[in-house]
Parts: structure tokens; C-alpha cells; sequence
């Protein structure tokens, strides 16, 4: 039998076909979850003007050195005002936060510090020089450069772009992903079952939800049957898509027509089985023009596998993620884990939780690869080593974070 590919060197090949895609310009709404492809500098110094940084009364420091201290007030500041006051020796200035500190004024003292009375304000705690105010600039530099081109957008960054008043950004696309599944037993959502054999499809829409969280636009094609002329008329235009996914048909079996169909639609193929379980018969290749094809195996759970292994990495790679791969950790195994063969690397879906000061990890009972409970109560893979009979409690594992 034809040699297995690791799973790095199937990686590696996914990755070196899953160029960056081109930039586009989207409001900020838009950017959410995408990832910047310019630099963005900050457009004046922020804050822009000294500002107060409490409500309370704009003052001379050298008044207050000593308290109490008693100052005159002469007017009011708020937020946006138009006032233009000059603070002489012994008088104050009501203030509010984020207006303007006035002129000759050089400390705010807390509203909670003070009393009002009859025209004047009694201060009654001191302050050092300068609290309370927020200086010109000491967030950013007109110019400086704010958003590095390859940031990851999050409202965070939403705010920051907002507030350095750049509405349109430029940002990575997302890539256009096809979705279509095969097999003559499968039924979509409300059609009618005729014989009892048929099963009732769930990649169609998982790998919608997977696609769409990881950034991906899916495009539910619905079910073909294992019909290679339907299937071959099909896959024509797989190749309009960034990205291309059937599942089903890549297996052993005699109406397995995906894996012969790709080769006649000059798909280059570049791995065809994966020394991984599950999910071990997995086509990848790209069309011509460079768009890229997946065939991932019917069984659910080898499905989701496949996907999270190696189509998440490219979709997150095209949209420029620097490290598009799911995160990993390291985590304490909390129960004994066996298995019966040790040829192939396992992704054993698990629960890992975090308590006392790391990660902790328990693979779920059902394991086996058409058990989609076990992937609905999961949250990650746990890596059980090629080679690897048996792990123990207490052992360290990798996992891998799933959502
Ligand atoms: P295949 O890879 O075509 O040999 O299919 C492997 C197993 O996955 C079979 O038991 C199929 O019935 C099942 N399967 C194939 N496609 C789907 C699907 N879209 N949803 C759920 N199960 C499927
Ligand atoms: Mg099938």
C-alpha cells in the first residue's frame, strides 16, 4: 500500500498553496475578524489637548500646596467647551472630564476633595503637580505608526481605527468556500427519507459553521449522488471558489468517484491519505489556477478533523493570519488513556479546562468517527503520538483548541 503522509508534510503543503489573498477596502463594521494589510499611523497627537482626567476644579498647584486651601472660582469647563479662560493666582475653574485643562491651570483636584460655597472652593487634600490631568500626546504621536499591517482586527482595534479616523481600511478578503457533499444515501435537512438506509446529512451544514468561524464565506452546494457524470459536470466549477470541499467519495470504495473525478479535472494532487485517525482519507490538491481543492472523508467526525487540521490553516493563511493554525497548549492528562493500534497519530476530541494554575484535559468516551455527540461536548483533539499504546494520568499532553 502507498505510503501514509505525515501531517506535517501534508501542512506544508496546504500552506504553500494557500497564498495570502487580495486586499479590499470594507467600512470598519466590516473589518471584524480580518486582518489589517496597512499600517495604520495615528493622525494628530492623542490626546489631542491636556485634558482633565476627573470631574472636579481645574487649579494652580502653587495654591494648593498648603491645605485647606480656598480659591475663587471664576467659571466652568466641560466636556467640549468653547470657553477660553486664563487662571490668575488664588481662583479655580470647575472642570469635568475630558475638557480642556485652561490656561495657567496645572493640577485637577478631585470633586470628592473639595467643597463649593458661595462662589469659592475649598480644597481640602493635596495633590503633586500635575494629577489629574491628562497630558498631549501620551497615548500616541502624530505619525506614530498605531495598527501594524498583519494585526488581527478585534473591537479593540474597531475603537482605535474609529478613533484615528480612518472609516475604510484595507484588509485581507475572505476566501470563498464551496461546499458539497456525495453519496447516494445522504438526505439534506426536510427531504423526505424513501428507503431506511438513507442517512440524513450533517457535513453540509458543520462545515458551513466551521467555515463561517473561521472567517471563510461557505457556500452550501447541497448532496450529489455517486454518480461520476453528475459529480464530474459538478466539480467544473469547483475551481471558481477560493476554496473547494466535498466530502464523501475519497475512501476505498468502488463508488469513491471523488478521488478519480479531481485527476480528470486536472487537479493537482498533492496527498491523498494522511497518517492521522481519524480522518485518514483526505485529498488535497489545487486546480490551475491555483484555487485549492479539498476532499475530506464522509464519516462527520473525520470531517471535522480534516478541517480543523488542515482547511482552518488555509483559510486562516489566505485571509493573512500569521499563525493560522488552531492554538495548542499543553495540558495534564486527568484520566488513563488507551487505544488498540499505535500506527497512525490520534485526535482523541477531549474536554480541557484550565484550574489550579494550568490545563487540564479528559478525553470524551466516544471516539469513534461517526459519533457526532463527541464532538458537540468536546472543546479540543488530544494528541496521542504515532507509536503511542497507552497515556497515563497525569502525563503531559498536547491539545489542540477547537470552537
Ligand atoms: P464515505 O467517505 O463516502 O465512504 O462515507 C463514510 C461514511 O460517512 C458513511 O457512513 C456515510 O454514510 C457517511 N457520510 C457521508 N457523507 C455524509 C454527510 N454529508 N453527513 C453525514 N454522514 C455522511
Ligand atoms: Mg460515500
Amino acid at each position: 500500500m502507498k505510503e501514509l503522509t505525515p501531517l506535517e508534510e501534508a501542512l506544508r503543503a496546504v500552506l504553500s498553496s494557500a497564498k495570502p489573498l487580495e486586499t479590499q477596502r470594507v467600512f470598519i463594521h466590516e473589518a471584524l475578524g480580518m486582518v489589517l494589510a496597512e499600517d495604520i499611523r495615528a493622525d494628530t497627537d492623542k490626546p489631542l489637548f491636556d485634558n482633565s482626567a476627573m470631574d472636579g476644579y481645574a487649579v494652580r498647584w502653587e495654591d494648593v500646596k498648603q491645605v485647606p486651601a480656598r480659591l475663587k472660582l471664576i467659571g466652568e469647563y466641560t466636556a467640549g467647551t468653547g470657553e477660553d479662560i486664563t487662571l490668575l493666582p488664588g481662583t479655580a475653574i470647575k472642570i469635568f472630564t475630558g475638557a480642556p485643562l485652561p490656561k495657567g491651570a496645572d493640577t485637577v483636584i478631585p470633586v470628592e476633595y473639595t467643597e463649593e460655597k458661595n462662589g469659592e472652593v475649598i480644597v481640602k487634600k493635596s495633590f503633586k503637580k500635575g494629577a489629574n490631568v491628562r497630558k498631549r500626546g501620551e497615548d500616541m504621536r502624530e505619525g506614530q505608526l498605531v495598527l501594524k499591517k498583519g494585526t488581527p482586527i478585534r473591537g479593540y482595534e474597531m475603537g482605535i481605527l474609529s478613533s484615528l479616523n480612518v472609516p475604510l481600511v484595507s484588509v485581507r478578503r475572505r476566501p470563498n468556500v464551496g461546499i458539497l457533499s456525495t453519496g447516494d444515501e445522504i438526505l439534506d435537512v426536510c427531504e423526505p427519507r424513501t428507503k431506511p438506509s438513507q442517512i440524513r446529512t450533517s457535513n453540509n451544514y458543520m462545515l458551513h459553521g466551521l467555515v463561517k468561524r473561521a472567517g471563510g464565506i461557505p457556500y452550501n452546494l447541497g448532496i450529489l449522488p455517486d454518480d461520476p457524470n453528475t459529480l464530474k459536470e459538478a466539480l467544473k466549477n469547483a475551481h471558481r471558489y477560493d476554496i473547494f470541499i466535498t466530502t464523501g467519495g475519497v475512501s476505498m470504495g468502488e463508488k469513491d468517484y471523488v478521488k478519480e473525478l479531481v485527476k480528470e479535472l486536472n487537479v493537482d494532487v498533492k496527498f491523498h491519505k494522511l497518517r492521522i485517525k481519524p480522518a485518514k482519507p483526505v485529498l488535497f490538491g489545487t486546480f490551475a489556477d491555483g484555487k485549492l481543492f479539498f476532499g475530506l472523508p464522509g464519516n462527520p467526525v473525520s470531517s471535522a478533523v480534516a478541517f480543523d487540521l488542515l482547511v482552518y490553516p488555509a483559510i486562516r493563511a489566505m485571509m493573512g493570519f500569521r499563525n493560522p493554525e488552531r492554538e495548542k497548549r499543553s495540558a495534564v492528562l486527568d484520566e488513563d488513556y488507551a487505544r488498540k493500534s499505535a500506527d497512525r497519530r490520534e485526535f482523541a476530541r477531549a474536554v480541557v479546562y484550565f484550574k489550579d494554575g494550568r490545563y487540564h484535559c479528559i478525553p470524551l468516551k466516544k471516539q469513534d468517527s461517526h459519533m457526532l455527540t463527541s464532538l458537540s461536548e468536546a472543546n479540543a483533539y488530544m494528541v496521542v503520538p504515532e507509536g503511542v499504546l497507552s497515556l497515563k494520568k497525569g502525563e503531559e499532553v498536547e491539545v489542540i483548541l477547537i470552537d
